[in-house]
């Protein structure tokens, strides 16, 4: 339930609106607006009767929310959510950014060389996994906490800020001293105690999208991150599966718009995963930045022929290059600087 207060409200009121929600055995979440501030209930298990709020003074309209997320949901918040990582702002307004870089961290050499490209041609974020969620247990698994201190090498040698994934709870802490974007894999999209652990930290968080899940079960998955009180999560269309085996994944583009309809959070596009193929990598990119994507998430790889993972997916540093050039068209095109 949303309680909507009337621009006149004051203090007095709204702090009587919380008391007669805490009264009722509920929590109440303030979210104060530039016009007006509306209070979110929370903990309801049902349709909350309101008999006792709706006439209390100051309260303009209550809105029953029946969605599974709430707080996630652009009723509860409209304005959209910026999200600061390091220095650089994601979300809407803000010129869409590139994240860059290769599926794992595999040596020294290969993220040194791979940070100092993707930054030379413009990239904003540097990515590369150094726990690898990989769907068996024969490949290649990731560096784990090795590959993290090289992250950390790459951004002091060029300043890009470091996404990596997080893979279970237990190392949520260990990935937050090094990561400064934390990601969430397809895969454990609703890995609900690695959610939850996420949502007690105070960085922010890469949410992709589970290769079959549905655009509610996404969103409410995101709503585990800000129910423990981080608000600062990322949204990511990453395919999802369908009966087309000719692309890894099916690009479900239709998601940008969706997204930002129902949800505040800035919601970012990965090509490379959802298409599994170097040669849609671009075009993709390009038609996600024209949906209305606040930022796209590449792999590349000085060789990509040479990659432990997801080479066939991965740009070289040319193609990424080339990438940017039109990347950098494109958003003056759609009125970014
Ligand atoms: C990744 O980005 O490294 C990754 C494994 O992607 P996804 O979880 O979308 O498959
Ligand atoms: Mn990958």
């Amino acid at each position: 339930m949303l309680i909507v207060m009337n621009h006149k409200a004051g203090p007095k009121q709204i702090e009587a609106v919380t008391m007669a929600v805490e009264a009722m055995g509920l929590t109440a979440a303030p979210i104060p607006g530039s016009e007006r501030t509306a209070i979110g209930v929370l903990g309801n298990k049902g349709y909350v009767d309101d008999t006792n709020i709706r006439d209390l003074p100051g309260v303009q309209e209550v809105i029953h929310v029946s969605k599974p997320y709430k707080l996630v949901s652009r009723d509860f918040h409209p304005r959209p959510t910026i999200v600061k990582v390091g220095g650089v702002e994601i979300g809407e307004g803000k010129r869409p950014v590139v994240v860059a870089g290769p599926c794992a961290v595999e040596s020294e050499e290969q993220i040194l060389k791979t940070a100092r490209a993707v930054k030379k041609a413009g990239a904003d974020l540097l990515r590369g996994g150094a726990f690898k969620p990989r769907t068996g247990p024969h490949t290649f698994q990731g560096l784990r906490e090795e590959g993290l201190k090289l992250l950390a090498k790459a951004r002091e040698a060029t300043g890009l800020p470091i996404v990596t994934e997080v893979m279970s709870p237990d190392n949520v802490g260990l990935v937050a001293e090094y990561a400064d974007l934390l990601q969430v894999g397809a895969r454990n999209m609703q890995n609900f105690d690695l959610l939850r652990e996420l949502g007690k930290i105070r960085k922010p968080v890469l949410l992709k999208r589970g290769m079959s899940a549905t655009i509610e079960e996404f969103l409410a998955a995101a709503e585990y991150v800000l129910a423990e009180g981080n608000h600062q999560v990322i949204l990511c269309e990453r395919g999802i599966r369908t009966f087309e085996t000719a692309t890894r994944n099916t690009l479900d583009l239709a998601v940008v718009p969706l997204v930002k309809e129902l949800s505040h959070l800035p919601i970012m596009v990965d090509p490379s995963h959802a298409t599994g193929k170097r040669s849609l990598v671009a075009p993709m990119s390009k038609a996600a930045l024209v949906a209305g994507a606040h930022g796209v998430l590449v792999e590349v790889h000085p060789e990509p022929e040479k990659a432990l993972s997801d080479g066939p997916q991965s740009l070289t540093f040319a193609g990424f290059d080339r990438l940017m050039e039109e990347v950098t068209r494109l958003n003056a095109f759609l009125g970014f600087k």
